[in-house]
């Protein structure tokens, strides 16, 4: 089984390059933030729990994430992979993930990064309210929220995978195109 992580801040592409990545290698595209818009949607509890802190741009709590994780591993054993998209996003989530994999003597292949600059995360995700109506990409303040949190919580597990030595760091302000390849690339 091989496990992907497409990593990088809100507004980097992670969700545009996650579909051509997962069709291309035949991988099981797992957003946590699709899952979680998907409990909202249904009013189930666990949606209810995260709406406000999704829509103020604040993360959930990683039992939650991590819980929704391992049920996707459960229910997909016959896959032939995962790309992880915005999973995770804390060291404790990344600690998780690797306990969960060791069970079986798994681990994390490739952690392919999308790097680009605050300015332009703020660019795109304006663009992205106009055509999905996320109320978390709506206000400006909401948007800082998100990038402060990402620094701050998010960010720090860049080292966490350099140490481990699958860390790969692509230039995330090419055209789509040109990501795309690059992490072709990078896949091999
Ligand atoms: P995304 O679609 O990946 O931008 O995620 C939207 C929102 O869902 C985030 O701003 C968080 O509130 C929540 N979320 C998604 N993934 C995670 C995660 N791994 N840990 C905590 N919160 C998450």
């Amino acid at each position: 089984m091989k496990y992907y992580i497409l990593f990088g801040p809100p507004g980097a592409g992670k969700g545009t390059q996650a579909k051509f990545i997962a069709e291309k290698y035949n991988l099981l595209h797992i957003s946590t933030g699709d899952l979680l818009r998907k409990e909202m949607a249904a009013g189930t509890p666990l949606g209810l729990q995260a709406k406000q802190l999704i829509d103020g741009g604040n993360l959930v709590p990683d039992e939650v994430v991590v819980g929704m994780i391992k049920n996707t591993f459960a229910l997909n054993k016959d896959v032939s992979g995962f790309l992880l998209d915005g999973f995770p996003r804390t060291i404790a989530q990344a600690q998780k993930l690797d306990e969960m994999l060791a069970e079986n003597g798994e681990k994390v292949d490739k952690v392919l990064s999308l790097a680009i600059k605050d300015e332009t995360i703020f660019e795109r995700i304006a663009k992205r309210a106009q055509i999905e109506g996320r109320k978390d990409d709506a206000d400006p303040k909401t948007i800082q929220n998100r990038i402060d949190t990402y620094h701050e919580k998010t960010e720090p597990l860049i080292e966490y995978y350099k140490e481990k030595g699958n860390y790969c760091e692509i230039p995330g302000e090419q055209t789509i195109e040109e990501v795309f390849s690059d992490i072709c690339r990078t896949i091999g």
